[in-house]
């Protein structure tokens, strides 16, 4: 019997979280013996990046743009991870909640660049605003909230890989789809690259640097490093699910239903849930004929756990079924829905997370101060709080030399977690681990050795927001001269 599962006032989404069935057990069937074996080397680099989600690949245009000859490794066929193959399509949060942009850099240039059909969201005018028609208009569209308006907004997932793939040709990141990494490679307990399969076979890649971008810590957690996964059971962040669009809906039409009718609302959700158990309310997409459903949400499955992963797809793939019937037989908008696509990449909230030699920690949020290692800035997860520094040892594992992390497995408690997995803090720490990996290749150094000074001048001249304490920009120059060190 499924089980709804209470939340506790640390939550961020207002959303049902569903319990696991029973747990399945495995037979225990014994093991074989593979051979040793001689493997290819595919290639050598400076930097490799693993995964090309939002993280890898802020990090892979980054280290690319700080000089760096850079690969790029990803299981599927695109760029862009849960941000597109996921159809994770709200980009949660740019500004604080004063309106500044503090999300920039890589971000920046990506909304300076899509087209502006492929983006919903507020006009830069009305970030921060708190007026109460204003913010009730966005309050519906993933763009308000607290009763202020924040740059949050959908995307085209189609163009968003699209631009990510242009941007990392442009800055010549050798790009490598089909590629499953199935293990580091060490010697003497350093880490000197990885080992992947393709269609290929097992073949060897060679790095100074290598930067996890997995998102679930495979190679970190591979290579030795020590990490965390203790979660907040209550909350949504280590939930899984498989997300789904249907085309042919009106959402202005189903959202003045949700604003003006709040009890046919309310009875609507409670009828759903009687006639499908798991069941959620959809989101704007960027187009009003495109619904967005990122849920229901499922606890208790592990994303490292091959039946737990397969068992929330079928789950989600039946939920996404009894759905559309439903959406069409009672909710308005929904009268012509049909299914348009459900998402090729399981959404993981929360596998691993690094444990670094600092972290982003729940005690400092209230600080509201620049750690002398920031690296980023992120807001806070409710006004209540300023917005809170993102430090260059979130990156950086305790005791393994040759890796950086980046994303959603980067060092940071379970509470701290909630935002530091949402896109644009991947964006963030991806960018801040490419520019890292390139500097300490450039220097000859392991990347917990780099200068964090040299690295936020790096960082400003790449356009990333930083606090008024590191504000000296390097000249155009000068950022010319380091890119052809590293190449050197
Ligand atoms: C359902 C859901 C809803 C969410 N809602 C929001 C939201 O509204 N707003 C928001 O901002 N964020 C949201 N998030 C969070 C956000 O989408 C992710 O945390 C973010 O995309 C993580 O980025 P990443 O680069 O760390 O990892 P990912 O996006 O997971 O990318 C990792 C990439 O690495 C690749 N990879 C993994 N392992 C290997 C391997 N061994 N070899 C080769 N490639 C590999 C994967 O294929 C993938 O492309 C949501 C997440 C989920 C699941």
């Amino acid at each position: 019997m499924m089980k709804t599962i209470t939340r506790t006032d640390e939550r961020i989404l207002s959303a049902d979280v569903f319990g696991r069935d029973a747990q399945q057990t495995r037979e225990a069937l014994g093991f074989w013996q593979e051979d040793a074996q001689n493997i290819p080397i595919y290639r050598r680099c400076q930097v490799l990046v693993v995964g090309g989600g939002p993280s890898g690949t802020a990090a892979a245009a980054a280290a690319a743009k700080q000089g760096a000859d850079v690969v790029l490794l990803e299981r599927y066929n695109h760029l862009g991870g849960l941000s597109t193959g996921g159809l994770v399509i709200w980009i949660d949060r740019m500004t604080d909640w004063q309106g500044e942009l503090v999300i920039r850099g890589f971000a920046k240039e990506l909304f300076d660049r899509l087209p502006a059909d492929a983006v919903a969201g507020p006009a830069p005018s009305d970030w921060g605003s708190q007026d109460e028609d204003t913010a009730k208009h966005w309050s519906f569209r993933t763009a308000a909230y607290h009763g202020i308006v924040t740059w949050s907004p959908t995307i085209d997932p189609e163009r968003l890989k699209l631009l990510s793939q242009q941007i990392l040709l442009e800055r010549q990141v050798k790009l490598v789809y089909h590629s499953w990494v199935a293990a580091p490679l060490m010697k003497d307990g350093a880490l000197k690259g990885v080992a992947f399969e393709s269609k290929e076979g097992r073949m060897a890649i060679l790095a100074d640097v290598v930067i996890d971008a997995t998102g679930d810590g495979d190679l970190f957690a591979r290579a030795g490093a020590a990490f965390t996964n203790d979660i907040e059971e209550e909350d949504v962040h280590h939930c899984m699910n498989t997300s789904w669009m249907f085309a042919g809906v009106d959402m202005n039409r189903w959202i003045a239903f949700r604003a003006q009718q709040p009890e046919g609302y309310s009875d609507f959700m409670q009828k759903g849930r009687e006639a499908c158990g798991l069941f959620d309310r959809p989101f704007v997409s960027w187009r009003n004929d495109v619904a967005l459903f990122m849920g229901p949400r499922q606890a208790g499955y592990s994303a490292l756990n091959v039946d737990d992963l397969t068992a929330v797809e079928i789950r989600s793939h039946m939920a996404m079924d009894a759905h559309l019937a439903f959406y069409k037989a009672h909710a308005p908008g929904f009268e012509q829905a049909y299914l348009m696509l459900s998402a090729p990449q399981i959404g993981v909230r929360h596998a691993r997370r690094l444990t670094g030699v600092d972290a982003v920690l729940r005690s400092r949020w209230s600080d509201g101060v620049p750690l002398p290692t920031e690296i980023g800035v992120t807001p806070a997860v409710s006004p209540k709080f300023p917005n809170i520094s993102i430090p260059y040892g979130a990156l950086v594992p305790e005791k393994l030399d040759a890796l950086l992390a980046c994303g959603r497995h980067v060092s940071c408690d379970r509470n701290s977690h909630g935002f530091m997995r949402e896109i644009p803090q991947c964006w963030i720490t991806g960018q801040a681990a490419g520019v890292a990996a390139a500097l300490a290749v450039q220097h000859g150094i392991q990347p917990r050795h780099v200068d964090v000074n040299e690295l936020q001048q790096a960082l400003l001249a790449q356009g990333v927001y930083l606090r008024p304490q590191n504000t000296s920009k390097p000249t155009a120059d000068a950022e010319a001269t380091s890119a052809q060190q590293v190449r050197a």
